[in-house]
């Protein structure tokens, strides 16, 4: 490798408040256009921004939890810019009084973790949103004014992996501290990238360019990776980098030149002089910091110490808050943890993923989950009767374990006299197999085992068929 790989990440994430950042307004995705907005996110002559004290709270415990020195003053300033979406034609961000600045972020890599340092926490506004038709463009401003925090990284990231990596990790923590839900889809976080290559052992940082329009973590990986290559191939034939802001296509999987790179002097910012400066008191901090949940990371390390379970099933199970708070509820029902954790990752997650559902969104009450695991522990369903009739009718339509038992014929034959009537057809009809089973090819069992189950329509006690086939095979 020729070149050094330089990143560094600006993140916006939208604030979990129910109203904008300085006005009553609700903040509700999907709402129809133009119905969540005021003369002050509007910005009509006269109107005054108050500024809302449940943002500060949750970009506070962002800024905690990532290591931040917390300003004891903050201001607001405005950003200057026109665009149609943007009505005042000025944006409040804040410029050189931040609400925190120096903090870091622990990445886990393969070869063990990395620190990340953290340049800056600042608060803002978002704009509204263009709609473009065919025939015409059209604007929303429900969006303006909704409270957004933009975690800007130092240029520490040296690779698309490690990119990556950060991204995980600063979800992870901001969807358990309920900061904000993180959905990428509507917009909560959205990401941009500098980046830029230096030769090797130099330490005159290159040229960079900037990518916007990330929607999901594959795409941070798939622009990166391709901006590497580019610039390589630019730097290679001896062409300048410029420095621009480029788009990511997710379609063509290729960034494209949108326009060079303003700077931070082009948006002329000066103090928003309708707000004052804020004092952060120590007292709210303290409070706060004794109010942070554990971590998803914390989480992980318990459930593997508590619940003997692997690494990996503790990172599925905690890599989300609602599924990590699932599970526990499931064990304060029933104590196995393993066995709980198998259900959890398997057959239920897979159920969701059919249902296209996200575990945030779940209405299976754990005692229904658990009923069904006694069920099969006491022998009264097999493990297929429970996946493919119970499990759908609870997770999907909301039923109850014991109502699926009753109106469904699928409790388990343990009888030795019915089972036995399946055997001995079984028997009479396949004397290849038992020839090869009393030959010492003892797989066969498991082809006979097979066909009862089908005589029984699944309904028979495996367990139960197997020892009495081999017990009447013997003799
Ligand atoms: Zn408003």
């Amino acid at each position: 490798m020729k070149y050094k790989t330089v990143i560094g990440l600006e993140v916006h994430v939208q604030l979990a408040s129910k109203t904008k950042i300085f006005c009553g307004c609700r903040t509700n995705f999907g709402a129809e256009a133009n119905t969540q907005i005021c003369p002050v996110c509007l910005g009509l002559p006269g109107s005054l921004p108050v500024f809302n004290r449940k943002v500060l709270e949750l970009s506070l415990k962002a800024a905690i939890t990532l290591n931040c020195t917390i300003a004891e003053t903050m201001k607001f300033d405005r950003k200057n810019y026109f665009y149609p979406d943007l009505p005042k034609a000025y944006q409040i961000s804040q410029f050189d009084m931040p609400l925190a600045v120096k903090g870091y972020l622990d990445i886990e890599l393969n070869g063990g973790n990395k620190r990340i340092e953290i340049t800056r926490v600042h608060l803002e506004e978002d704009a509204g949103k263009l709609i473009h038709t065919q025939k015409e463009s059209l604007v929303d401003f429900n969006r303006c004014g909704t409270p957004l925090i933009e975690i800007v990284s130092e240029p520490d990231l040296n690779n698309p992996e490690e990119a990556y990596s950060y991204l995980k990790k600063l979800k992870s923590i901001l969807n358990y501290l309920e900061v904000s839900d993180c959905n990428m889809q509507e917009g909560s976080l959205r990401c941009d990238a500098n980046i830029s290559l230096m030769p090797q052992g130099s330490n005159k940082l290159g040229t960079r360019a900037e990518v916007k329009n990330l929607n999901s973590f594959k795409a941070v990986k798939d622009a990166l990776t391709y901006e590497v290559t580019r610039q390589q191939a630019e730097l290679e034939e001896g062409r300048k980098i410029f420095q621009e802001t480029r788009l990511w296509d997710d379609t063509a999987k290729k960034t494209i030149s949108m326009r060079s790179k303003e700077e931070a002097h082009d948006y002329r910012y000066f103090p928003e002089p309708d707000l004052p400066k804020f004092l952060i008191q120590t007292s709210m901090i303290n409070d706060i910091k004794k109010s942070l949940p554990e971590l998803g990371h914390e989480k992980k390390d318990r459930f593997v110490k508590d619940y003997s379970l692997s690494e990996y099933d503790a990172d599925i199970l905690t890599s989300s808050k609602a599924m990590a708070e699932y599970y526990e509820r499931c064990l304060k029902i029933l104590n196995e943890p393993k066995e709980v954790a198998n259900w959890l990752i398997g057959p239920v997650l897979s159920e969701l993923k059919n249902l296209n559902e996200a575990f945030d969104s779940i209405k299976l009450d754990p005692r229904e989950l658990i009923e069904m695991i006694k069920l099969i522990k006491e022998n009264k369903v097999n493990v297929n009767t429970a996946k493919e009739e119970i499990l759908p009718e609870i997770i999907e339509n909301y039923k109850k374990t014991a109502d699926v038992l009753k109106e469904k014929d699928i409790l388990q034959v343990s009888d030795e006299a019915e089972l036995s009537a399946f055997i001995k057809q079984v028997i009479s009809e396949n004397e290849k197999s038992i020839n090869d089973y009393q030959q010492g090819k003892k797989s066969a069992i498991m082809y006979l085992v097979g066909q009862v189950m089908r005589l029984s329509k699944g309904k028979a006690n495996p367990k139960k068929v197997k020892e009495m086939l081999e017990k009447k095979l013997e003799n």
